[in-house]
C-alpha cells in the first residue's frame, strides 16, 4: 500500500511530500510524490503519538478546570476512587484505550497498580509499555515475588513490555526503591517515576518534615526514614545501578538535577494539561530542553487533564511556554520517546518513529488548515484525519 501526503514528518527539520511505501505492517520505504493507493492533501502524516504518561485506569471526567483543594486532598480521593471503583476500572480503562486511538495515540507509557488497564488491553492493538505502580510506605510492604511475576508475564511481546514503577520517593520505601530500580537495571527494563511533582518532597527527603511527612503519618509510616543522603537523581544516575527511566513531572528539579538526568540516559516527562489544573508554576521544560534533556509529552490521567489527546497537549505546551518551537513539540510525541526507548535496547516495540524502513506503520494523519505560520504549527490546530496501527486502519474519517 502506498500513502501519499502533502506533508510527511520524519522529525527532520523540514517537512515535505512524498509517499509511505508500506508491506505487511511496515514501513518499506518514502518515495517522492507520486501514484498512490490514498492521497492525503493538505494534510501532515507523522507516526503515532506516544502519551508518555497515563494512568488508564482514571479515564474519568474531571471535575472543573482547577483542582479543588491540595494536591494531597486530590492523591487521597485518587486512592479512595480507585478502591470504590473495583472492578469497574477495567471497563473505564477500555474507554481510555478506545478513545487514545481516536486522538491519533498509537502507543502508551502506562501506569497501572492493580492491572485493571492489563486486562482491558490485552486484546487492543495499542502498543504499551505498562509499569506496575508500586506503592510500599513500609518494608512490610515488600512484594518482589509478585512483581517478578508480573515483568514474565507478558504475553504478547511484540506489542508490550512490561516494567516497574516506584510510585514517588515519599510513598515507596528507599530500601524497597533501591530493589526496584536494581532489578529494572538487571532486568534491563525501564522504570518510571512521579519525581519532584510537589514542592514539599525535597523537604521530606532533606529533613523529614512538612505536609510529605505528615501524608505518611496519617498512612502509618515513619518520615524519618525516607531522609536520604544524596541527592535522589545522584543516585539513580549510576549506570551500573540504574537503568534509564521516566522522570515524571520534574516540576521541582534544579539545573543540577536536569544535567543529571541528561547524563543518565532518561527522559523527563511533562504534562501541560494536569500541570495547569494543578495550579504549579512554569514547567521547567525550556530549561530541560536547552540542557540536553529529552522532554517527552504525556497526559498523565483524564481525571486531571481532562482529555486523552496528545494534540491538545500539544497546543497545552505550546500555550504554557510558547517559546518552544512547534517542531520540538512534534518530537515530544512521536521521535523523542522512542528514541528513549531505543538507548534501553527496546526499539522494536515502537521503531525510530522517523518513518525508516522496517519501522512499524503506526501512523496518524493531521489536517493542516490554511493560514499563517508552518506546516507544524498550523497542524496544531488540524482534525485528526486518520491513524493505522501495524498498517491497520483504526481511525479514518474523510477530508471535507
Ligand atoms: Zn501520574
Amino acid at each position: 500500500m502506498r500513502i501519499s501526503a502533502d506533508h510527511i514528518f520524519t522529525g527532520a527539520d523540514s517537512v515535505e511530500a512524498g509517499r509511505l511505501v508500506i508491506e505487511n505492517g511496515i514501513i518499506q520505504e518514502i518515495l517522492a510524490p507520486g501514484e498512490s493507493d490514498l492521497h492525503l492533501e493538505n494534510t501532515l502524516l507523522s507516526c503515532g503519538w506516544v502519551n508518555s504518561h497515563v494512568h488508564l485506569d482514571l479515564s474519568l471526567p474531571r471535575d472543573g478546570d482547577r483542582v479543588p483543594g491540595s494536591f494531597e486532598d486530590w492523591l487521597g480521593s485518587v486512592v479512595q476512587s480507585r478502591r470504590a471503583l473495583g472492578e469497574e476500572l477495567k471497563e473505564i480503562s477500555a474507554k481510555g484505550i478506545e478513545e487514545s486511538i481516536a486522538a491519533g495515540t498509537t502507543a502508551v507509557f502506562d501506569i497501572d497498580p492493580e492491572g485493571h488497564v492489563l486486562d482491558a488491553i490485552q486484546y487492543s492493538d495499542l502498543k504499551r509499555v505498562i509499569f506496575r505502580e508500586v506503592i510500599a510506605l513500609t518494608r512490610e510492604d515488600d512484594n518482589s515475588d509478585a512483581w517478578i511475576e508480573f515483568l514474565n508475564g507478558t504475553t504478547d511481546p511484540r506489542r508490550e513490555l512490561r516494567a516497574l514503577s516506584p510510585h514517588s520517593p515519599y510513598t515507596v520505601h528507599p530500601e524497597i526503591l533501591n530493589s526496584l530500580i536494581q532489578l529494572s537495571a538487571k532486568k534491563r527494563l525501564p522504570w518510571a517515576m512521579h519525581i519532584a511533582e510537589a514542592a514539599w518532597e525535597r523537604e521530606l527527603l532533606d529533613t523529614g518534615t512538612g505536609p510529605g511527612a505528615k501524608f505518611l503519618q496519617r498512612f502509618g509510616a515513619d518520615p524519618s526514614e525516607f531522609v536520604r543522603k544524596t541527592n535522589l537523581l545522584k543516585s539513580l544516575g549510576n549506570p551500573e545501578k540504574s537503568s534509564p527511566g521516566l522522570i515524571i513531572h520534574g516540576n521541582h528539579c534544579t539545573t543540577e538535577e536536569m544535567a543529571m538526568i541528561a547524563e543518565s540516559g532518561s527522559a523527563l516527562v511533562w504534562c501541560p494539561s494536569s500541570h495547569a489544573y494543578f495550579n504549579r508554576p512554569p514547567h521547567p521544560a525550556p530549561q530541560a530542553l536547552s540542557q540536553g534533556v529529552p522532554v517527552l509529552l504525556g497526559t498523565d490521567g483524564q481525571i486531571s487533564a481532562g482529555h486523552l489527546s496528545m494534540l491538545k497537549e500539544m497546543n497545552s505546551a505550546q500555550k504554557a511556554a510558547p517559546t518552544i518551537p512547534a517542531i520540538d513539540l512534534w518530537r515530544m510525541v512521536t521521535t523523542a520517546p522512542r528514541e528513549w526507548l531505543s538507548g534501553l535496547g527496546q526499539s522494536h516495540l515502537l521503531g525510530s518513529g522517523k518513518l525508516q524502513a522496517g519501522d512499524p506503520a503506526d501512523l496518524v494523519a493531521v489536517s493542516v488548515p490554511q493560514g499563517s505560520g508552518g506546516v507544524l504549527e498550523r497542524a496544531l490546530n488540524g482534525k485528526i484525519l486518520g491513524c493505522w496501527i501495524d498498517g491497520r486502519v483504526k481511525t479514518w474519517e474523510a477530508p471535507e
